[in-house]
């Protein structure tokens, strides 16, 4: 007899906490600001990916509750069905206008945009070469594919290349996709993303780029790596998120127009599943619109001195990006240097395995461009007096 439902719920529970990693789900009773209240505490937030601060801006609420009261809530069917509504219409000439490409298909979320686009490009017989850290939906999206993956250590293009060579040899016919990000989201450095374009053009591959925490925080203009390199129209798929640094919800894919029409039919994530809510489309809208602007210029500003003190504070290496992690090894060590910080009115997250790899947990910061230098300045004061040793990377 095989255990019970429950029993076996239970039994695999206990074995995560024997292992210290629990994870659970803690209200948070306020919006998404540098102060946040949970339980009866109020404590400073640095934790989230809203770098630029918008997710509780009054003009994204403002276009979300225009787009409400003309249209409701629901969105009814998937664009495919009934019609595209103008909302997602609007968001993807402005997301296209942002990247610079032709076209964008916008996605309900980062992890919908990979699973639905990375299969679509890629099958059986085909070469998917990977970083080791990428995000768990682009390692998803890979193995759903079905493709040949090859996985090179964190931003070594010597391994990179020579998995490019192999693959040419074993695989003459099959098509070859590197799957990297810009900004790393739990080590926060960046991708060689020039020296990988030109490897990949030395051999013929294709590229699919995730700025998920780029977007907003690098580039002139806030377009990503990408821009701010030059090098988006060399980039075949440029996916990005709209939820972390531009405060809304959803995710894209920019690239060519044939691309564009290419995942309209293939992209099983987008095809099978209610569009989104047409305010939620039209939030997104203004915070590209916002991100984009001489406001959004201004945000940018505050959020890089925000990065730079808060990597002086915590005594960490030159920033790359807004998130510097504190690698503290044992997952139980990151536990509790978390709720330390917490009990002192910070909230930084732990990250633990399966998000990073076993014996490399962490504290994970990061900063946005709302906070005020007292609170990073107070945060760096009790960080260097934690009963971790501080320096123990
Ligand atoms: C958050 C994240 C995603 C997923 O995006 P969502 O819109 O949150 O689903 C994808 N890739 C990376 C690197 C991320 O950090």
């Amino acid at each position: 007899m095989p255990k019970s439902f429950d029993a076996f719920l239970s039994d695999a529970l206990e074995e995560i906490e024997l292992a210290g990693l629990t994870r659970r789900l803690t209200p948070l009773e306020t919006p998404q600001l540098p102060l946040v209240r949970r339980g009866d505490v109020m404590v400073v937030n640095f934790s989230s990916n809203d770098y630029l601060g918008l997710a509780a801006h009054p003009a994204i609420r403002d276009a979300a509750m225009g787009e409400w009261e003309r249209g409701g809530f629901g969105s009814g069917a998937s664009r495919l069905i009934c019609g595209t509504m103008t909302a997602h219409e609007e968001l993807e000439v402005s997301i296209a206008r942002f990247k610079r490409t032709p076209a964008a298909l916008a996605f309900h979320s980062g992890y919908a945009a990979a699973l639905g686009t990375i299969p679509a490009i890629c099958g059986k017989d085909d070469v998917i070469i990977m970083d080791k850290l990428s995000h768990a939906c682009l390692i998803d999206a890979a193995r759903l594919s079905g493709a040949v993956l090859r996985v090179f250590p964190h931003n070594d293009l010597n391994k990179l290349e020579s998995h490019l060579a192999w693959a040419s040899r074993k695989h003459p016919q099959a098509r070859v996709l590197i799957v990297v990000e810009s900004v790393y989201s739990m080590d926060g450095d960046l991708a060689p993303l020039r020296e990988i374009v030109d490897l990949k053009e030395r051999y013929g591959a294709w590229l699919f780029l995730d700025e998920a925490h780029a977007v907003g925080v690098l580039g002139p203009s806030g377009g990503g790596l990408a821009e701010e390199l030059g090098i988006g129209d060399r980039i075949e798929v440029q996916m990005g998120t709209l939820g972390k640094a531009l405060g809304a919800h959803g995710a894209y894919v920019a690239g060519s127009r044939v691309l564009r029409d290419y995942l309209i039919n293939r992209a099983r994530s987008f095809i099978f599943s209610t569009a989104p809510p047409a305010p939620v489309a039209a939030a997104a809208t203004k915070a590209i619109e916002i991100a984009q602007s001489p406001e959004g210029g201004r945000l940018r500003e505050c959020l890089w001195e925000n990065i730079r003190n808060l990597a002086a504070e915590l005594q960490a290496p030159k920033p790359e990006s807004a998130i510097i992690p504190h690698i503290l090894g044992p997952e139980n060590a990151a536990t509790s240097a978390s709720t330390e910080l917490l009990q002192k009115g910070f909230l930084v997250a732990a990250i633990r395995f399966p998000t990073v790899a076993k014996g490399a947990a962490r504290l994970r910061f990061t900063v946005t461009s709302l906070h005020h230098p007292d609170q990073i300045r107070s945060l760096g004061e009790v960080f260097r007096n934690l009963s971790f040793s501080a320096s123990s990377v």
